[in-house]
C-alpha cells in the first residue's frame, strides 16, 4: 500500500514537531540507557497531526513491536485481558487510539497494568467467581487523544509523557509534500509544494491528501512536473479558497456573523443551525478555524472574529473593529 511506503520510520524522516521530536530524543535515549521500557506517553491533538505515525516512529527508534487498537474496541474487561496477555513482549508499544472513549471498566483493568503490570481476570460468575493475577511484560502504552479533557484524572495521571501535537507551518506541510513526492518519483515546484501547505489547514493528513489530487490533475495535464499553476487549478477545484477553508467550514463562517451577528453562539446552537455533530464541529472545523484567529471561543459561546467578515468579504460592524 502506497501509505505503508510513505509512512516515516525515523524521528528525523518525521516532518515538523521540532519541540516535542527534541524532548522525545533524549526520553528515547533514556530509555535505552537504562534499558527499560518507555514511560506511558499521552499524546493528544486534532485529528490527522501523526500521532499514530509517532507511535510507529517511537517503536521503530526503540527497535520494538507495537501493537494498534483503539477505545471504542476494547468493550469488555476481556479484550483489553487478551491484547495484553498474547501479543506483548518486553518493551513493546500498546497504541491505543481514541483512549478517550475506552470503557469505565476497561479503563479501571488499565491502571494496574499500566502501574504494577499486572491484571486482575475475573474466571467464572457468581459466588464461584475467582479472580486471575496475571504479570504482563512491562510494556508501553501510547494513548491517543482528540479530547483531553475527556480524560479522566486517574488515567491522565498514569501516563508519564503528556505532549501535545502542534498544528504544521505551511512550510513544514510542503516538506511532507516533497516528500512524498520524491519518494514516488513526482517532481513538484517548491512552491506548488508550498500553497498546498497553505491550503491544508494546519494538518500533514489534508497536505498529503491534497497533494494525491493535484497529483491526478497533473497526471491528467501530462505535466512532467507539478506547478504551483497546476497546484492552484486543482486545489480551486477542489474548493479550497486561499486560507485552505472548504465550503462547510465557511457555511460555519457565515452563519455565525449572519444568523447571530457575529455571535456568542454555544457550539451546541451552532451545531443545530448548521445541521452538524457538535463533536465534529468541536474537534475538527472548530480547531483550525481558532488557529486562523477567525474565530474565538469565550466562556459565552463562539465569537467571529474581525478576520472572519474580511475573509467572507462582509462589511466588519462598528464593534468589532480592533
Ligand atoms: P492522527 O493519529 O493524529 O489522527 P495519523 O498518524 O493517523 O494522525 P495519518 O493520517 O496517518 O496521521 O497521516 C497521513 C500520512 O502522513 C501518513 O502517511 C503518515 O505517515 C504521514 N505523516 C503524518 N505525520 C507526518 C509527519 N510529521 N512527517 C511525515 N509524514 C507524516
Amino acid at each position: 500500500m502506497e501509505d505503508l511506503t510513505l509512512r516515516p520510520q525515523t524521528l528525523d524522516e518525521y516532518v515538523g514537531q521540532t519541540r516535542l521530536k527534541e524532548k522525545l530524543r533524549v526520553y528515547l535515549q533514556a530509555a535505552k540507557a537504562r534499558g527499560e521500557p518507555l514511560d506511558h506517553m499521552l499524546l493528544f491533538g486534532p485529528p490527522g497531526l501523526g500521532k499514530t505515525t509517532l507511535a510507529h516512529v517511537i517503536a521503530n527508534e526503540l527497535g520494538v513491536n507495537i501493537r494498534v487498537t483503539s477505545g471504542p474496541a476494547i468493550e469488555k474487561p476481556g479484550d483489553l485481558a487478551a491484547i495484553l496477555t498474547n501479543s506483548l513482549e518486553e518493551g513493546d508499544i500498546l497504541f491505543i487510539d481514541e483512549i478517550h472513549r475506552l470503557s469505565r471498566t476497561a479503563e479501571e483493568h488499565l491502571y494496574p497494568a499500566m502501574e504494577d503490570f499486572k491484571i486482575d481476570i475475573v474466571l467464572g460468575q457468581g459466588p464461584a467467581a475467582r479472580t486471575l493475577r496475571l504479570e504482563l511484560p512491562r510494556f508501553t502504552l501510547i494513548g491517543a487523544t482528540t479530547r483531553p479533557g475527556l480524560i479522566s484524572s486517574p488515567l491522565r495521571s498514569r501516563f508519564g509523557i503528556i505532549e501535545h501535537l502542534e498544528f504544521y507551518t505551511p512550510e513544514e506541510l510542503a516538506e511532507g509534500v516533497a516528500r512524498d513526492a520524491r519518494l514516488l518519483g513526482l517532481e513538484i515546484e517548491h512552491e506548488a509544494a508550498l500553497e498546498i501547505g497553505r491550503r491544508a489547514r494546519g494538518t500533514m493528513r489534508i497536505a498529503k491528501r491534497l497533494f494525491r489530487r493535484v497529483r491526478d490533475f497533473a497526471e491528467v495535464a501530462g505535466d512532467p512536473r507539478v506547478t504551483l499553476e497546476r497546484a492552484r487549478e486543482a486545489l480551486d477545484a477542489l474548493g479550497l479558497d486561499a486560507l485552505g477553508l472548504d465550503a462547510r467550514d465557511r457555511k460555519i463562517l457565515e452563519t455565525i456573523l449572519t444568523r447571530f451577528a457575529g455571535g456568542p453562539v454555544g457550539l451546541e446552537t451552532l451545531a443545530t443551525a448548521l445541521s452538524e455533530d457538535p463533536q465534529t464541529l468541536e474537534e475538527v472545523h472548530e480547531p483550525f478555524l481558532i488557529q486562523l484567529g477567525l474565530i474565538k471561543r469565550t466562556p459565552r459561546g463562539r465569537v467571529a472574529t474581525e478576520r472572519a467578515y474580511r475573509h467572507l468579504g462582509l462589511p466588519v460592524p462598528e464593534g468589532e473593529r480592533g
